[in-house]
C-alpha cells in the first residue's frame, strides 16, 4: 500500500504565523521582533508575562498576557471541549 503524503505539513510556527497574518495583518514573527503583542501591540517583554510558561507560550502563538488570559483562561467557557448537544 502506498501513501501519498499531498498535505503540504506546515510546522506549528508556520501555522501560527499564517494564522495571525490572516487574523492580524501581520505575523507572529513580525511582532515578536519588536515584542508586542500579535493580537492586540501590548507589550511583550518578559517582565510582562506572570509565569515562564506564558513568557513561552508567547514564543509559540505570540500572544501578550492579557490575550493569552482571554483565549486560554476564560473562566466563562471553563473548558476548551466542545458540549456535545
Ligand atoms: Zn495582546
Amino acid at each position: 500500500m502506498q501513501e501519498k503524503h499531498n498535505k503540504k505539513s506546515a510546522t506549528p510556527q508556520e501555522f501560527t504565523d499564517n494564522f495571525a497574518k490572516k487574523a492580524f495583518g501581520r505575523s507572529r514573527t513580525d511582532s515578536k521582533k519588536q515584542n508586542i503583542c500579535v493580537v492586540c501591540n501590548a507589550s511583550c517583554k518578559p517582565e510582562d508575562f506572570k509565569d515562564d510558561l506564558s513568557a513561552q507560550e508567547y514564543q509559540i502563538t505570540g500572544f501578550c498576557q492579557k490575550c493569552q488570559d482571554e483565549v486560554f483562561d476564560d473562566p466563562q467557557n471553563g473548558t476548551l471541549e466542545e458540549d456535545p448537544d
